[in-house]
């Protein structure tokens, strides 16, 4: 009974990351296409003459290009291959400063939604095993979202804890949350709430799949929890050491 259990549990698991893998791939084409059939519209109504090729019309035409070159980015940047992940020297790395200086640089955006940050240190620094490039990426990340799904003059809490193994970085903001039938898909790639909305804020749903790869990759994980209309808290735990 435990053998049958146990393949029936292995069948389930294939049978979904294929379903995964469909869904993928389903994703990526589609994403591509969008802007790459404006772009083609674009300039076949200027080559017959039903558009001119004005100032606005090209930068149309300029924005779709950059979203399919964003796009393409994002998708390089979600695969960290097992070479990388090998060359990746993780150190003990002071933490609460590192997440700081990050913050500090993503402050501005944050102003021009009269989004205030608050990062409460602790008195003494977390240190934990981290990579410098990775953490600066996580963080920036999860600000990102915080800006885009934040309304005009909400706040943004940054806080640390540690633990006997783990040290936690929890990005908590004020914004309009996460229905919970949702949230355990948000870390996937190229799941987005509500793909309208984001369009228009410009994500392609795949910040966070980053986000989670990129903590796996030094050894921690993330994890969120967040209420609709109130607000959402990501913590990231990092490893204090191997
Ligand atoms: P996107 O590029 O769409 O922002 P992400 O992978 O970063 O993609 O996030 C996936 C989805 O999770 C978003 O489309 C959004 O619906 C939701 N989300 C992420 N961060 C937040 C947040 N801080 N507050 C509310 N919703 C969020």
């Amino acid at each position: 009974a435990v053998l049958g259990e146990a393949m029936n549990r292995m069948a389930g698991s294939l049978a979904e990351q294929s379903e995964l893998r469909r869904k993928l791939t389903g994703n990526i084409s589609h994403e591509l296409r969008t802007p790459l059939t404006t772009i083609q519209s674009y300039l076949e109504a200027f080559r017959d003459g039903i558009l001119q090729p004005k100032r606005e019309n090209i930068e149309a035409v300029l924005e779709e290009a950059a979203r399919l070159g964003k796009l393409v980015n994002d998708l390089q940047g979600l695969t960290i291959d097992s070479y990388e992940r090998e060359a990746l020297k993780l150190k003990q790395l002071p933490l609460t400063e590192l997440v700081t200086q990050e913050a500090e640089r993503i402050r501005p955006l944050l102003q021009q939604k009269e989004i205030t940050l608050q990062i409460e240190k602790p008195v003494a620094d977390f240190s934990a095993l981290a990579d410098e490039t990775l953490v600066e990426r996580v963080i920036s990340n999860l600000l990102i979202n915080a800006y885009k799904y934040t309304p005009q003059k909400g706040k943004v809490l940054i806080t640390f804890s540690q633990g006997n193994e783990e040290v936690c970085v929890a990005v908590a903001d004020t914004g309009i949350g996460i229905d919970a039938e949702h949230l355990p898909y948000i870390f996937e790639r190229f799941y987005r709430v509500d793909p309208s909305r984001t369009r228009a804020t410009g994500g392609s749903g795949i910040g966070l799949a980053i986000v989670k790869e990129l903590m796996e990759a030094m050894g921690g994980r993330v994890d969120v929890d967040s209420k609709p209309q109130h607000g959402s808290c990501f913590r990231l735990y990092f490893k204090r050491s191997k």
